[in-house]
């Protein structure tokens, strides 16, 4: 067995190395060939096909392998085990178990996607539903539920302003999508993959867009615009009206990126602020377990005048009768199979129909009040600063920067993130948005008592005078977690780097 490429602290055996020949864990009921004889796997499976050797698994009893799987879920962080997981602009929010109950009945779970529309009546009321609030929510007109994630959302969504200036044959000199420079990492990426040149305008004094440098990008080369708002420092655009007036009459459009609503949700709208699209992560908003890289859902609303181009199929209903319409002509097509990711749709309208209108509204103000309290408490530490108008209030985030620390002690960021560890939370997003140096981007959410928030406050501050009293505990941290620190230059090594078991370690081991 090769271990030469584990980490040499990583105490937890893998199940491999658990097993022991002839260890049974599994129970299963004897053949029974005088029912059947065709059920037989060896006669189901055409022989050319069939193993001719047993797969090398590993062999423990039951409650080894409940024992194993169950260690490392603990070894794991989770809003369901931590104390709080403030991943700024990720949305780590409590996912009500009622979701899952829904999302996992087997009326929902028993269904199959190349079913007969009059044969998935409910699950298609369902997702009209889900499509009706999400419209509600936002103020758009129309929207497609199909996108998987909010990247795939804006890109559908950038392809929807495509699609509008070909249409009016504008295409060809709409070349260009301004962003700001505090918009997230994805929006330059989907922009450039729907075919357009990024131009990035910097924010002024207060972190919101720059109105001079923005009139001054916008021109007849603009194709549309694409904002967050509250931006990535957690501040509301407060001029958004003129920001909209601009683009609009440079003959651009307003996309709004929406991946968090957490902020505004029953307060104001993304469709009564200008904007013409808007993609939101129902994976953040309306809770939905996410990260990892699990499954998402990144709907895509639109204004009336761009809803001919919307992906197919589209969900109708007419009188009271569901079904999907292909017939859309103009639509730039379909950009997921089936219906996208169903089953996160269902998390989502679980958390929207037990939340009410109120209680998503109260969920916003509960979010900007938790960020506003934490961020209050630690920006007037002597490590911590808040910049781009501190008096300012924050929105349901606040990005709060270690570079007085940094410069005071040597301790940056990275390592507050580090040593929080140790205290059994999860760190900040670190070294995002790119416009706050030493970045450390707050985001408590709703979901959290005042005793978790004040728990994380008084994590932040005793790191904070460790780094002013003993920086050298710090730059070793975390002590207490499963793997200590990781040596991150070996980690970005394509050679060292090994994520399987045995065949890929073999290979590069061989090599
Ligand atoms: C998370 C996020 C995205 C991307 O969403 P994914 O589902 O991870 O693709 C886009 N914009 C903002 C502001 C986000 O927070």
């Amino acid at each position: 067995m090769t271990t030469k490429f584990r980490q040499a602290d990583w105490a937890e055996p893998l199940i491999f190395e658990l097993s022991n020949k002839g260890r049974i864990g599994y129970q299963f009921p004897p053949l029974e060939p005088e029912i059947n004889d065709s059920l037989d796997p060896e006669n189901l499976v055409p022989e050319a096909l069939q193993r001719r050797e047993a797969p090398n698994l590993p062999e423990l009893s039951e409650i080894q392998v409940l024992r194993h799987y169950m260690h490392l879920s603990q070894m794991n962080y989770g809003v369901n085990s931590g104390l709080i997981y403030p991943l700024g602009s990720c949305t780590m929010k409590y996912n009500p178990i009622i979701n899952e109950v829904l999302a996992s009945h087997p009326k929902v779970t028993g269904l199959h996607p190349m079913q007969d529309d009059e044969t998935a009546q409910g699950i298609l009321k369902l997702l009209y539903t889900l499509k009706g609030y999400f419209l509600e929510v936002t103020g758009m007109d129309d929207a497609t539920l199909q996108p998987a994630a909010g990247a795939q959302g804006e890109w559908t969504g950038i392809m929807l302003i495509r699609q509008h200036h070909r249409d009016n044959g504008e295409l060809e000199k709409r070349t260009e999508i301004i962003i700001p420079d505090s918009g997230h990492g994805t929006n330059p990426a989907s922009a450039h993959m729907a075919g357009f040149k990024t131009v990035e305008i910097q924010s002024n004094d207060s972190g919101t867009v720059d109105l001079d440098a923005l009139t001054a990008a916008a021109g007849p080369q603009t194709a549309g615009l694409m904002l967050t708002n509250p931006n990535t420092i957690g501040v509301f655009e407060d001029q958004i009206t003129e920001i909209s007036e601009i683009v609009h009459d440079a003959g651009g459009l307003m996309y709004y990126d929406g991946a968090n609503l957490n902020a505004i949700m029953g307060w104001c709208r993304p469709g009564d602020m200008g904007f013409d699209v808007i993609h939101s992560n129902l994976h953040k908003t309306f809770s939905t377990p996410h990260g990892g890289g699990g499954p998402g859902s990144g709907p895509v609303g639109v204004k009336e005048f761009l809803a001919d181009f919307l992906p197919v199929p589209d969900i109708v209903e007419d009188g009271g009768v569901y079904s999907l319409d292909w017939d859309k002509p103009k639509s730039i097509g379909k950009v997921h199979g089936f219906y996208g990711n169903v089953n996160v749709v269902l998390k989502a309208y679980s958390y929207m129909v037990t939340m009410g209108g109120e209680g998503l509204k109260e969920s916003s103000e509960l979010s900007v009040l938790n960020a506003n309290y934490v961020s209050r408490k630690l920006k007037d530490l002597k490590g911590y600063e808040l910049t781009y108008d501190p008096e300012k209030p924050r929105k349901h985030e606040a990005a709060l920067s270690a570079s007085p620390m940094l410069n005071d002690t040597g301790v940056s960021a990275l390592y507050v993130s580090k040593k929080l560890l140790d205290y059994g939370l999860h760190a900040p997003t670190t070294y995002f948005p790119l416009i706050v140096p030493e970045a450390l981007m707050i985001e408590p959410t709703e979901s959290e008592p005042v005793e978790s928030l004040d728990a994380f406050i008084e994590a932040m501050t005793e790191i904070n005078e460790l780094a002013y009293e003993n920086p050298v505990e710090l730059l070793s941290a975390p002590h207490n977690t499963a793997v200590t620190k990781l040596d991150e230059v070996k980690a970005a090594h394509p050679k060292t780097i090994c994520l399987s078991w045995r065949r890929f370690c073999q290979i590069m081991s061989d090599e």
